[in-house]
């Protein structure tokens, strides 16, 4: 049974990649960051690609000449802008900084362009986006790196560049100074901070790392002819240097410990394949670097001495984190004493607001007259007409005396204000339609109609015989209390059982619900996952969605990734099986009344219902729901706990939807992964070419929206022969590359 459960569990959720996402400082997409004046550019925005880095640059210093706020601030003693990094990214600003008629200074720690200086000899350089013609004067054309340096020299040759590092940023007055090694103090209004990946190179963690002859950087391949080299690495540097060592004469030796080169570019996998004199260890692992050997597990888990005179561990570098936790810039996914306190005020603000919002204070409120218990009656005599139920007035100032109404206009301006900055921020034709159509079914069936036009329609005796009262009294059952009939049930039309369940666990079957729920939830929601996705449903129709995709938007980064969050993607399948259990204990209640057992079964139900209630609504929904919303993303309960997300998982194991991947096109960036707030490992799919599958896909389009080179698009694939149907008409994206 455990088995089973295991493989269900895999089939579903865990079997799929589960990488993580680096962190990186938190920085806006208009390289703003939480330290106003202090703008980042370059790698250390996300993405590692000289084109951006130079567009990023020069994009970001004309921001700041358009800023109405920078010219009404400048002071004297104080540059314009002080640019911290003279290599692309900072050239490029200082570049347009120079033809806007700023005054900048520029900081560099080592020598101009120290990164690409510091690039092996001879080795190509790959201009990605290939369309895209960077803003600013910088331009990169060369196709190798002495080429690409001697360009950039060139074209900056008369840029003035103070031999400088950088510590840290800090505000004095009105403007920041940039504290440097030795303690100088340079002014500045405006602080550009492009320093790459500057920070210390990642360690192998293996004995004998120290020793004289392991090196992190290769400089000429020339000078490792005829010897033993093991290069240690999976990513695009790793398998460059493998390559250009080869090319140079040595016997070389690549370890890696994934099972596929799955980070790094396809031109240099097939660099590395043009090889003869390469052998790849994939799987494996480096326990000990001697001196002219190194020890290492191999995949089948035995141990092997490799002869190695030299060796490479080409990991990667970790970004400068220090310079930017010295200066009050936030990084992705650490939590200071300040982010704990407000998590933690936000989340218990949420207990008391979902506690409210279910009446729960209503006798201790009501007594004393307190919000929104006595708004009815100050609109009654404010307005002669509000004791007329049948006046719009009237029928107002019986909703007005409901917690959720309020919480529900609340709910609406958030999705339309927050839809609207998305609109702006996203400007696809997929966003623009999905955006309005989330609007819509927020305001109309999820406000107005409960709250207000079926009330009103009632009082106005549209309820009162006739074919009105029998849909009436089937859908909307007489009620003492609020509006005398049960309005707030079509709240179901929207939101589909398991995830609204009061019109299904009810002590006497509601069938006319009973016929509406399970049509939708058996039958049109597996369709329409089957064609379009459950993102169909997810970010195009639920409330929970909506409020995601607006006001969620921009926390989106904010999702944890990796494999032990992916195993919590199965709580949703245990709230599935207690709601399954509920209804047939429902179930059997209605259809043995009178039994014995029949009475058990109601009152059981009635307890589990109530439990279910406290412990998913409350608690998982609302208050977990969105009071995580800050800190983990907006899309924590539809990832880990909605029960109509876990059967719909099921279903979208069987669609026709996919994100299609052009492979050639994929560098590797890891951005669509960064962006995912359901926390799938787009990257994953997308650079191996492979349409991806991972049900918990909602559909959002932040992955195809930010892929910086268009990798990525919606489409259909048929299932059982793996040929592809088509892809959407509707686009996700504003260009193609
Ligand atoms: C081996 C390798 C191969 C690559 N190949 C390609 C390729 O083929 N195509 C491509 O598009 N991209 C490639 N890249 C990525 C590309 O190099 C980067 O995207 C680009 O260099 C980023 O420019 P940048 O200005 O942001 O940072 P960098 O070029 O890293 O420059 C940062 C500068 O800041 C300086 N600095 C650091 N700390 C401080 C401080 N505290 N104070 C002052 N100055 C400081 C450094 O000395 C450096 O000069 C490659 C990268 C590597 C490592
Ligand atoms: S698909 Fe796009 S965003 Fe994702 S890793 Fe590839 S290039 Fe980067
Ligand atoms: S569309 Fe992309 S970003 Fe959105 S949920 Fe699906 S994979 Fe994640």
């Amino acid at each position: 049974m455990l088995e089973l459960v295991r493989k269900y569990v895999r089939w579903l959720h865990t079997g799929w990649p589960a990488g993580t996402v680096e962190p990186l400082p938190e920085v806006a997409s208009d390289g703003s960051t939480a330290v106003p004046g202090l703008y980042v550019v370059g790698d250390l925005s996300g993405v590692p690609l000289l084109k951006l880095a130079a567009d990023g640059g020069a994009r970001v210093v004309q921001r700041i000449g358009a800023d109405p706020k920078f010219a009404a601030g400048r002071e004297h003693g104080a540059v314009d802008v002080a640019i911290l990094g003279a290599s692309v990214a900072g050239m490029a600003a200082a570049l347009e900084a120079r033809k806007a008629g700023l005054t900048f200074v520029v900081l560099e720690a080592n020598e101009p362009f120290s990164t690409l200086v510091n690039f092996p000899a001879r080795k190509p350089i790959f201009l990605y986006p290939t369309s895209l013609k960077p803003a600013g004067e910088l331009a990169l054309t060369a196709d190798v790196k002495e080429a690409l340096v001697d360009e950039l020299r060139e074209q900056t040759r008369d840029i003035e560049v103070k031999r400088a590092r950088a510590e840290r940023v800090e505000r004095v007055g009105g403007a920041l100074e940039v504290v440097l090694e030795g303690g100088e103090h340079v002014r500045a209004q405006r602080v550009v901070v492009a320093i790459g990946r500057s920070g210390a190179y990642r360690k192998l963690g293996a004995p004998g790392e120290e020793l004289p002859h392991v090196f992190n950087r290769l400089h000429d391949p020339a000078d490792y002819a005829g010897k033993d080299v093991l290069v240690v690495g999976g990513g695009d540097t790793a398998l460059e240097t493998a390559a250009a060592l080869a090319g140079g004469g040595a016997r070389v030796t690549l370890s890696y410990r994934g099972a596929e080169f799955s980070r790094a570019k396809p031109e240099s996998v097939a660099a590395l394949q043009a090889q003869a004199n390469v052998r790849v260890l994939l799987e494996s692992k480096v326990t000990r670097i001697e001196g002219d050997a190194v020890e290492l597990t191999t995949s089948a888990g035995a141990a092997e001495r490799v002869p190695a005179e030299v060796v490479f561990p080409m990991l990667g570098r970790e970004p400068p984190l220090d310079f930017f936790r010295r200066s009050g810039v936030p990084i992705r996914g650490e939590w200071r004493t300040s982010t704990k306190l407000s998590f933690a005020a936000f989340v218990a603000f949420c207990a008391f607001l979902y506690l409210w919002k279910a009446d729960k204070f209503k006798a201790a409120f009501d007594a004393r007259g307190w919000f929104p218990y006595g708004m009815g009656a100050g609109l009654k005599s404010w307005a002669a007409s509000a004791s007329d139920p049948a006046s719009f007035l009237g029928a107002l100032a019986i909703t007005l005396n409901e917690p959720g109404f309020y919480y529900s206009l609340a709910y609406c301006v958030c999705v339309v204000l927050f839809g609207f900055a998305r609109m702006r921020k996203r400007p696809t034709p997929y966003v623009r339609v999905q955006t309005w159509c989330l609007m819509a079914i927020q305001v109309v069936p999820l406000f107005l109609l409960p709250y207000l036009a079926l009330p009103l329609a009632g009082h106005n005796g549209a309820f009162d015989d006739g074919w009105g009262k029998g849909l009436a009294d089937a859908l909307f059952p007489s009620a003492g209390y609020g509006h005398g009939r049960e309005y707030w049930r079509a709240f179901g039309l929207v939101l589909a059982w398991p995830l609204f369940i009061w019109n299904v666990f009810t002590s006497e079957p509601l069938w006319a619900w009973l016929a509406i729920s399970l049509v939708q939830t058996f039958v049109l929601i597996p369709l329409i996952v089957w064609r379009w996705g459950k993102g169909a449903y997810c970010s195009w129709i639920c409330s929970c969605g909506a409020l995601a995709e607006t006001l969620g938007d921009a926390y989106r980064t904010k999702m944890p990734h990796g494999p032990r969050w992916n195993r919590l993607n199965v709580v949703g399948q245990v709230v599935l099986v207690l709601a399954f259990a509920i209804f047939a204990l429902r179930a059997f209640a209605w259809s043995w009344p009178e039994s014995a057992v029949g009475r058990v079964f109601a009152s059981a139900a009635g307890a589990l219902t109530s439990g279910y209630y406290h412990v998913v609504d409350l608690g998982l929904a609302g208050i977990v729901g969105v009071g995580f919303y800050f800190w983990f993303s907006g899309r924590v309960w539809c990832r880990f706990a909605c029960p109509l997300a876990a059967l719909m998982h099921v279903y979208a194991r069987f669609s026709r939807f996919r994100i299609f991947a052009d492979k050639k096109k994929c560098i590797s960036c890891n951005v669509c992964t960064s962006v995912c707030h359901q926390g799938i490992d787009v990257m994953a799919f997308a650079n191996k070419g492979k349409p991806l599958e991972d049900p918990e896909c909602v559909r959002c389009s932040a992955c195809v929206q930010m892929c910086p080179t268009g990798v990525l698009e919606f489409g259909q694939l048929d299932p059982a022969s793996g040929r592809e149907l088509g892809r959407d008409k509707l686009l996700a994206t504003t260009s193609k590359d």
